[in-house]
């Protein structure tokens, strides 16, 4: 099977300070991968340099085919990106910004059809925002707007989906509801990759998880690999006095 992404090497920074120091690694269809590791280890970089916002050495594939050789559209047609900051004016309404999803794909001739329409309602009714629909991204709660970011990203229809810290900001319902959407999704063929701080929903959420750290990966593997105490002490430097309460974080 051809991965949906691979990157060899991949060094990326700001400024001409590094960052990401050799990232190599592939994500399948099906795929869950969940990215974790320490605040600053390179996570959103590492999101940034695969959605192509943020120049890079080394190689990143997206079909087997270099991600520099694609349009910006054409990328768009393949993968989407839940960013960690949003990045729409205040002033869109929540339709707006979902619809904002479809650019990729419209013909410059026509404007939205059927096609267009059905997947933006089906974006809206999957993050259950039909109620929401004329209101103002300035006047939505933290949640709301995630999940009308997270509308657009589906709306997108993408094989390959990029999320950065998707369920921050929801309450554990909706926590619970989108990783179970998101498991689903990958189950019909998508591939996820996905920046996750809370550690309990970060191994419900993986098929496989890749640890970061100081802008190298520093263990991947199964789930039940990486999310154990010891490893995760040593990742992020949790002090002596704090590994107990870090096992009984994961308990359960
Ligand atoms: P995280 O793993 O928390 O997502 P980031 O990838 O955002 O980490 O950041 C990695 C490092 O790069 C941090 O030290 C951060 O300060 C730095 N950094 C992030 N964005 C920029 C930027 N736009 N300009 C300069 N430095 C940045
Ligand atoms: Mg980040």
């Amino acid at each position: 099977m051809m991965p949906l992404l691979r990157t060899l090497d991949l060094e990326a920074g700001y400024q001409g300070k590094p960052i990401l120091k050799g990232v190599s690694m592939e994500l399948f269809p099906g795929e869950v991968v969940v990215l974790i590791g320490p605040n600053g280890s390179g996570k959103s970089t590492l999101l940034k340099a695969l959605s192509g916002y943020l120049p890079s050495r080394g190689a990143v594939e997206l079909l087997g085919k270099p991600l520099g050789n694609y349009t910006p559209v054409e990328r768009a047609r393949i993968l989407a990106v839940l960013p960690q900051e949003n990045d729409l004016p205040p002033t869109f309404t929540v339709e707006e910004a979902v619809e904002m999803g479809r650019y990729p794909h419209l013909s410059p001739f026509s404007g939205p059809g059927p096609s267009d329409r059905q997947a933006v309602e089906e974006a809206l009714s999957l993050m259950n925002l039909q109620g929401f629909r004329r209101r103002l991204l300035a006047t939505l709660s933290g949640g709301e707007k995630q999940r009308t970011f997270l509308a657009r990203a589906l709306a997108q229809e993408p094989r390959l989906l990029l999320l950065d810290e998707p369920l921050s900001r929801l309450d554990v319902n909706y926590a619970l509801e989108l990783l179970t959407l998101l498991r689903n999704l990958a189950q019909r063929g998508m591939g996820i990759l996905a920046v996750e701080h809370h550690l309990a929903y970060a191994r419900l959420l993986a098929t496989r998880a890749v640890a970061l750290r100081d802008g190298k990966i520093l263990a991947e593997g199964a789930p039940e690999e990486i999310f154990r105490p010891d490893l995760l002490a040593d990742l992020y430097r949790v002090g002596e006095g704090h590994r107990r309460h870090l096992a009984r974080l994961l308990e359960g």
